[in-house]
């Protein structure tokens, strides 16, 4: 089958990709949005499910819904990818296409880390997060570990979101003086582009008398205990993981990765394949892997290709900014503005919690839900 534009993978970068070109070209933009899914879900949804705020079923959004000039969805898994003559063979047969976009996320790596389990005792899948909602409410007692089995992983806030919530769930049990809580993650702090917002985050844990062991990885998951890579082992009643990431396979297979991730221009996300872009977490961008950056780099990646369609040029180059929101517990919201690739160094400015965040993070959500479906 022959696509204008072939998008691999329907998530945060390939949904706003395919929006924007169909909001620009209409019937002209002949898109072909591949995902292996029916559905789509925000990163953030796998919390509220963990921690029973939402029912799974209720945060699909389903790509069936997608009714946009220009566009057409195929639920196939892509098995192989050929850059070089921009063909792509799926488990239905074989597209071949003008522009070839790949935005198929990251994946995680079980075999990195004995004893992590994907949907069993980790939160980073959707079948994870379903199966820990039935767990975590029976935990009254003991040492409970929320912990990153290396970086870089997505949205690094979410892991402090996750203490901070587990919390509020023990206290709304009465349960939170017979239980510990320590967070293991790689990083130093828990955001460090921004000072101000890790400072924020460590005195919600202090304040709660929750552990922070930061720069060190969880090594391996055995019963009744966590190893760390730096030698230590910890007590751990329930365990609430964050798997190592990769690139799916077949961009592993395609030849197309270097230290794991597709390599691109961090301001074109250009690959070195002419007509091939890679945006969003299977890039190496320069930026964090969250869903606000993954987006931000589809916009420039549809301009080019409405450029071109258009015989025009492209000026707009990725810059590299996002916001973050972030749940500090008892229903507060607060938002980091990060830029990574405007100066020297990655900056972050903290907005503290308020009422006010607390409705924009839902309009977050339910704008992008309006525009993509
Ligand atoms: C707990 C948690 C909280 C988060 N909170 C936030 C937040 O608050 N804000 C934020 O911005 N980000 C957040 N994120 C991160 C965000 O979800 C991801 O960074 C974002 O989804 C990346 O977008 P993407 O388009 O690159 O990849 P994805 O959204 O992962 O999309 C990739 C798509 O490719 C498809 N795919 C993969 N392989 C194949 C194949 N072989 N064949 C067919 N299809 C395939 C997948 O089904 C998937 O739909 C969070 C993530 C988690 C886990």
């Amino acid at each position: 089958m022959e696509s204008r534009v072939l998008v691999l993978g329907a998530g945060f970068a390939g949904l706003e990709l395919a929006t924007t070109l169909s909001e620009a070209l209409g019937e002209e933009a002949g898109v072909t949005l591949i995902d292996a899914n029916d559905s789509f879900v925000f990163g953030y949804s796998k919390l509220d499910v963990m921690f029973g705020r939402e029912p799974a079923e209720a945060v699909h959004l389903h790509y069936s819904e997608i009714d946009k000039p220009g566009v057409r969805f195929a639920r196939e898994r892509i098995t192989a990818i050929d850059p070089e003559n921009r063909t792509v063979e799926t488990d239905a047969g074989t597209h071949t296409a003008e522009y070839l976009v790949i935005a198929l996320g990251a994946d995680y790596d079980a075999a990195a880390t004995p004893g992590i389990e994907l949907g069993r005792n980790e939160f980073y899948s959707v079948p994870g997060a379903e199966y820990l909602a039935g767990v975590v409410p029976s935990f009254a007692e003991g040492n409970a570990v929320i912990g990153v089995c290396g970086a870089p992983y997505k949205c690094p806030p979410a892991p402090s979101e996750a203490c901070l919530l587990l919390h509020d769930q023990l206290v709304g049990s009465g349960t939170r003086s017979s239980c510990s809580i320590t967070f293991v993650s790689p990083l130093g702090t828990p955001v460090p582009p921004s000072p101000a917002t890790s400072e924020a985050l460590l005195e919600a844990f202090a304040d709660r008398d929750i552990e922070f062991l930061g720069g060190t990885r969880v090594a391996a998951i055995a019963d009744g205990s966590v190893a760390l890579d730096d030698g230590r082992e910890i007590p751990c009643d329930l365990f609430l993981g964050v798997p190592k990431h990769r690139a799916p396979d077949v961009v592993v297979a395609s030849g197309m990765t270097e230290d794991g991730y597709i390599p691109v221009d961090p301001r074109t996300l250009a690959t070195g394949h002419p007509n091939v872009w890679a945006c969003g977490d299977v890039a190496t961008i320069g930026v964090p892997k969250a869903g606000v950056f993954a987006e931000g780099a589809a916009r420039v990646v549809a301009s080019a290709i409405v450029a071109s369609v258009r015989s025009g040029s492209a000026d707009d180059l990725y810059e590299g900014r996002g916001s973050c929101y972030i749940e500090f517990g008892d229903g507060r919201v607060g938002r980091v503005d990060v830029d990574f690739l405007g100066g020297p160094q990655p900056t972050g400015v903290f907005q503290p919690p308020s009422d006010a965040l607390v409705a924009e993070k839902v309009e977050f959500g339910s704008s992008r839900r309006a525009r993509w479906f």
